[in-house]
């Protein structure tokens, strides 16, 4: 039998979401990626504790600050993921804000915090306590990974498929 998971990924403009669905669904990484018009969400299936795992993970059309349209996104989601980036600080202080409007659609559902592009470690604007800090504020797993390198990220959606199926 086989298990499949809506996956949203959350978190303010071109903090690298839509290169983490394309990373991990079609192995590739592109300076300046295109959402393909039409295209809802990617898949990629993976085997987790002896089942088979479908993971569908939604992308936004980089519309992040229209509700409405990040309302219908994320209805019926399962997990989530929320991403800042390591070189913009807005993206960090509005992490609370995403986890509520996800929240308030779907309740609480299994959640990882990411830091994405940690490759540009000298452009650094968010210290790696307050990070922390945060992730043990929210109670989430946290993981630092870049998605250009190719860094931790198969092991976020390994993460949030193992805490699915442990519910
Ligand atoms: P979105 O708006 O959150 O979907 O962000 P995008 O996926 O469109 O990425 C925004 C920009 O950040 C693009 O130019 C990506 O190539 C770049 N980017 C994404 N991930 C990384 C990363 O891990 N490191 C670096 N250096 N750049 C990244
Ligand atoms: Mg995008």
């Amino acid at each position: 039998m086989e298990v499949a998971i809506k996956v949203v990924v959350v978190g303010n403009g071109a903090v690298g979401k839509s290169s983490m669905i394309q990373r991990y669904c079609k192995g590739i990484f592109t300076k300046d990626y295109k959402k393909t018009i039409g295209v809802d969400f990617l898949e990629r299936q993976i085997v987790v504790n002896n089942e088979d795992v479908r993971l569908m993970l939604w992308d936004t059309a980089g519309q992040e600050e229209f509700d409405a349209i990040t309302k219908a996104y994320y209805r019926g989601a399962q997990a989530c993921v929320l991403v800042f980036s390591t070189t913009d600080r807005e993206s960090f202080m509005t992490i609370d804000s995403w986890k509520e409007k996800v929240e308030a659609e779907v309740g609480d559902i299994p959640t990882v915090l990411v830091q994405n592009k940690i490759d540009l470690l000298e452009e650094t604007v968010v210290k790696n306590e307050e990070a922390e800090g945060l992730a043990k504020r929210l109670k989430l797993r946290f993981y630092r990974a870049s998605v250009k390198e190719d860094l931790n990220v198969n092991e976020v959606f390994k993460y949030l498929a193992e805490k699915y199926l442990q519910r």
